[in-house]
């Protein structure tokens, strides 16, 4: 069972019901992208996914390699393998991003373990080279003052060296320059691979030309109405999402 597995999700936020019965099966090795309309829940899901507290799950289950993790405390959920990236990551001010990913890897050892900075360090500069991302980077303070491509690149270096099972993306694009974007695409390209899922969360089919997905579905009102493949995204484009919305009104 090596997938992200969502059934029947219920989130409540603000006591206002925003996701209802949302069902997606992500297989490793897939990349599949949710697209649809503003105020649908995609960032909802995004943050239920990540534990955040607002966002009050009422009932449904997240299996992950078939483990239910919505038990999981979110630093938990990391270490069983989510990696989430959202559209305005925290700054932390007085940490380097080495230092961080280094605490990060520490914190997936056992309590007895100590990291092997030596091959940490090997480790980080290899994948650095990897996606062209310039050394002297990991001496800064995680995202303090980075521009949007910068914070970007510093989303793709912490999934690079966390290895996720499982990466939800929210890139709620809107803020993304094409810069950004470009850096985002190349590296999920570059990342992707059998051993993960990319849920790639978006408004916009633009990065989709430059990622291409193994699925899209569209999402709203807070659950999944249409699934197709990559050419769902450019009739998407095409026709905006109208015609989804006639033709949920004509199911229902
Ligand atoms: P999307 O990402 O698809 O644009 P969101 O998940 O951000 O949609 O929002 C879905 C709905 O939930 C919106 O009506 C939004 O106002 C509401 N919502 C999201 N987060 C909060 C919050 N923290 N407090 C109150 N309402 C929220
Ligand atoms: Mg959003």
């Amino acid at each position: 069972m090596s997938t992200l597995e969502i059934k029947n999700l219920n989130v409540t936020v603000a006591e206002t019901q925003i996701l209802r019965d949302f069902s997606l099966t992500l297989p490793k090795g897939e990349v599949h992208a949710i697209m649809g309309p503003n105020g649908t829940g995609k960032s909802t899901l995004a943050k239920a996914l990540a534990g955040h507290p607002d966002y009050e799950i009422t009932s449904g289950e997240v299996l992950l390699d078939g483990e239910d993790i919505l038990e999981l405390e979110v630093d938990e959920r990391a270490r069983a393998g989510l990696f989430m990236a959202f559209q305005y990551p925290s700054e932390i001010p007085g940490v380097s991003i080495a230092n961080f990913l280094r605490a990060a890897r520490q914190a997936r050892l056992g309590e007895d373990e100590e990291l092997e900075v030596t091959k940490f360090y090997k480790e980080m500069y290899e994948k650095m080279d990897a996606l062209q991302i310039d050394r002297k980077f990991t001496s800064r303070a995680v995202n303090d003052g980075f521009s949007g491509g910068e914070k970007k690149r510093n989303e793709i270096l912490q999934m690079a060296m966390l290895e996720p099972k499982y990466a939800i993306m929210d890139e709620t694009d809107s803020g993304l320059d094409i810069d950004a974007l470009r850096i985002v695409s190349e590296g999920v390209n570059k990342l992707k691979g059998p051993q993960m899922g990319v849920l790639l969360i978006t408004h916009y089919q633009r990065i989709l030309n430059y990622i291409t997905p193994d699925k899209v579905h569209v999402m709203f009102d807070g659950r999944i109405v249409k699934s197709g493949g990559k050419e769902l995204a450019l009739e998407l484009e095409d026709k905006g999402y109208d015609w989804i919305k006639e033709e949920v009104a004509q199911l229902a």
